[in-house]
C-alpha cells in the first residue's frame, strides 16, 4: 500500500477469516493489498474476546474442522501460531429416559448397542457411505463453481471445462454413491437418518448437524445437505472429526492476521467503509465512515452479499433484475448464541460428577431426537422460540487453560431454532434477557448444578449477532445453505465464480462457495480468480 495517498491493488472489505486468507493470496502473488475491518479486531465471527472479566472464549464461531487443511498447510498456520486439539470424545447426549450416549471414536459401536445392537451393527456403513460423499465436496470446495454465463463461446468455455471437470468427479461415484449424493442434496436429514438407523439418540446426535444453523426442520427437504455441510472437515488429518483451537478461534484469525502482514497486506482496524466508489459502473475504491478514501484496481467484499449491495453501493448502478435477485437472499440461521463463565463444570443427573471427563470435553447436545428438534423449529415459527429449546454446549476451558482462571470454566451455549425475526415485529432487545434464562435453565434441567454456577453471562441474540459481527438475520453463514443458494447459485446463478455485475468487484466471504463456516475457502477461491483477471489484464 502507498500510505500517503491510499492507492493499492486490491482492496479488501472486511478482515473476518475469509478476507484474510483471500489478502494474504494476494500479497503472496505480489499485489499491494489493503484490508478495511469495521471491528477494533480481525476475524469477523471467528474471534477470541474477553466477555467476563477474566474469562475469555470464542465468542460467536466456537469449534474448528472445516479450515481446509492447504490453506492451513499455504499460510503456514502452524508456524503463525494455531494449535488445534481434538475433543476427548465428540458428542454427549443425555437421553429422555435418563441414560446418555457418547460418541467417537472406537466406543461409538459400544454405546449405540446400548440402545439398538442393529443400529450399532449399521454405524460403520453409514460412516463409509457419508466419508464417500463428503469426498466428493471436499474436492469441490476449493474449486470455483461452473457459471453461468450470457455471451460468446469464449466466455462460456472455461464454465463448459469446470463441467466437464464435475461430471469426471461424478462418474467416480458408482451408481449406488451417486444415488446417496442425489438423496442428500434433497431429501431431509430426518428421512435420511431414518432410513438408517431405528433409535432416537444417534438419529439426534447425527441429526443434530442438520439443523445447526439451518432454520428449518430436521425433515425439511434439503436438511441432509446441511448435515452434509458439517462433516466435510477434519482436525489434523482425522476427516469429520472436530476440535478446538488452543486460544480459542481468534487464535485461527490472528494467525491469519500474522501470515498476511508477513506476506505485506496493510491492515486497518476500525475503519468501517460506507461506500463502495464508482467511476463509469466500475468499481474503483471505498470510502470509510471517516471520509478516508482508498482506491484500489480490484475491491473485494468479505461482507454478507446483501450487506454489499444493498448499503455500500449506489442502487443506480445496479439492474432492478439484480436488485430483486439481493433482496431474495435468505439469511436468518435461528441461532442464539451464549457465552457463559463457570464457577465449577456441570454435574449431570445421569453421569455425575464436578471433575474434569470425559464427556465434559464433548459437544454437549440438549436435545434428545428429531422429533424434540422438530417441536422446537414449530414453535419458534409461530412463538419465537420454543420453550424446550435446542442447546449444544461446549466447554472449552476442559481443553484449554488459557481460558479462564485456574479451576473455573467457560462453556458456549450454541442454540438453535429462535426465530430470526420475532412474530408481531417485536424486538429481541425486549426478550433476550428472557430466552437467555430459559437456555441456562435448559441446562440446569440436565445438570442441577449449573445455573448456580453461572458467574457472568453474555447474550448474543440474532440482532445481536448482526450488530456486533455485522451477520444479516444473525445468519451464521451469510446466507441459508439451501440448493437454491448453494454452489453455482451462490449466491446467485451468474456470479459464481466471485465476480458480482460490476467490473472491478468481488466477493471472498460466506456468501460464496462453499458457503459458510470457518472453511477459508471462499477466500482462497476468490483469490485465485482476481488473480487470473490480474494475469489477463482485465484490471
Ligand atoms: C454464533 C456463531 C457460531 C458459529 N459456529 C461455528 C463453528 O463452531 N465452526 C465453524 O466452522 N463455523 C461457525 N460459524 C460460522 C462461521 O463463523 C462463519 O461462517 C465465518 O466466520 C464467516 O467468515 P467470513 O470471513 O466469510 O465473514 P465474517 O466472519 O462475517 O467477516 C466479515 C467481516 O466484515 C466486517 N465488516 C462488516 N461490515 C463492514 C464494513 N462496512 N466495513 C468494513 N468491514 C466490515 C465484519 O466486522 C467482519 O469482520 C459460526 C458463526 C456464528 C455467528
Amino acid at each position: 500500500m502507498n500510505q500517503s495517498n491510499n492507492q493499492c491493488d486490491a482492496l479488501i472489505i472486511g478482515g473476518g477469516h475469509n478476507g484474510l486468507v483471500c489478502a494474504s493470496y494476494l500479497a503472496q502473488a505480489g499485489l499491494r493489498v489493503t484490508i478495511l475491518e469495521r471491528r477494533a479486531v480481525v476475524g469477523g465471527a471467528a474471534v477470541t474476546e474477553e466477555f467476563h472479566p477474566g474469562f475469555r472464549n470464542s465468542v460467536a464461531a466456537y469449534t474448528v474442522s472445516l479450515l481446509n487443511p492447504k490453506i492451513i498447510r499455504e499460510l503456514e498456520l502452524a508456524r503463525h501460531g494455531l494449535r488445534v486439539l481434538e475433543r476427548r470424545i465428540s458428542n454427549f447426549l443425555p437421553t429422555e429416559d435418563g441414560r446418555y450416549l457418547c460418541t467417537g471414536g472406537d466406543a461409538t459401536a459400544r454405546e449405540v448397542a446400548r440402545f439398538s445392537s442393529r443400529d450399532a451393527q449399521r454405524l460403520q456403513d453409514y460412516g463409509t457411505r457419508l466419508d464417500h460423499i463428503a469426498d466428493v465436496l471436499r474436492d469441490l470446495v476449493l474449486q470455483t463453481p461452473p457459471n453461468v454465463v450470457r455471451g460468446n463461446w469464449r466466455a462460456a468455455m472455461p464454465q463448459l471445462w469446470r463441467m466437464l471437470q464435475l461430471g469426471g468427479r461424478m462418474r467416480a461415484l458408482d451408481l449406488a454413491q451417486q444415488r446417496e449424493l442425489l438423496q442428500l442434496f434433497a431429501s431431509s436429514a430426518g428421512d435420511y437418518l431414518d432410513a438408517w438407523f431405528e433409535s432416537d439418540p444417534i438419529k439426534a446426535v447425527y441429526g443434530f448437524d442438520g439443523i445447526v444453523g439451518n432454520y428449518a426442520s430436521p425433515y425439511a427437504p434439503g436438511s441432509a445437505y446441511v448435515l452434509l455441510h458439517h462433516v466435510f472437515g477434519e482436525t489434523n488429518g482425522r476427516k469429520g472429526v472436530w476440535g478446538h483451537a488452543i486460544g480459542g478461534m481468534g487464535a485461527i484469525t490472528q494467525a491469519m492476521a500474522r501470515a498476511a502482514a508477513e506476506r505485506g497486506v496493510d491492515i486497518r482496524l476500525a475503519s468501517p467503509v460506507q461506500e463502495v466508489m464508482l467511476e463509469r459502473g466500475r468499481a474503483v475504491g471505498a470510502v470509510t465512515e471517516r471520509g478516508e478514501r482508498f482506491h484500489a484496481r480490484a475491491v473485494v467484499s468479505n461482507l454478507n452479499p446483501k450487506l454489499l449491495y444493498q448499503r455500500l453501493i449506489d442502487p443506480g448502478s445496479l439492474s432492478a433484475e439484480f436488485r430483486e435477485r439481493i433482496a431474495g437472499w435468505r439469511c436468518g440461521s435461528g441461532t442464539f448464541r451464549m457465552n457463559v463463565a463457570l464457577s465449577e463444570l456441570p454435574s449431570f443427573t445421569c453421569l455425575p460428577g464436578t471433575s474434569l471427563a470425559d464427556h465434559h470435553t464433548a459437544g454437549i447436545i440438549l436435545a434428545p431426537s428429531l422429533s424434540y428438534m422438530e417441536r422446537a423449529y414449530f414453535d419458534a415459527r409461530t412463538q419465537g422460540w420454543s420453550r424446550q429449546p435446542i442447546v449444544e454446549m461446549l466447554i472449552p476451558s476442559t481443553l484449554d487453560d488459557s481460558l479462564a482462571p485456574p479451576g473455573r470454566h467457560v462453556a458456549s451455549l450454541f442454540c438453535q431454532h429462535v426465530a430470526p425475526q420475532l412474530p408481531n415485529g417485536e424486538s429481541w432487545d425486549a426478550h433476550r434477557e428472557r430466552v437467555a434464562d430459559l437456555m441456562i435453565e435448559t441446562v440446569n434441567a440436565h445438570a442441577p448444578n449449573f445455573k448456580a454456577a453461572v458467574l457472568g453471562r453474555q447474550i448474543m441474540s440474532p440482532l445481536d449477532l448482526e450488530r456486533t459481527f455485522g451477520l444479516v438475520g444473525g445468519d451464521i453463514f451469510h446466507g441459508a445453505l439451501q440448493l437454491d443458494q448453494l454452489f453455482s447459485a451462490r449466491p446467485m446463478l451468474g456470479h459464481a465464480d466471485y465476480r458480482g455485475p460490476l467490473p472491478g468487484l468481488y466477493m471472498c466471504g460466506s456468501g460464496t462457495h462453499p458457503g459458510g463456516g470457518v472453511t477459508g475457502a471462499p477466500g482462497h477461491n476468490a483469490a485465485r480468480e482476481i488473480l487470473e483477471d490480474f494475469r489477463r489484464r482485465r484490471l
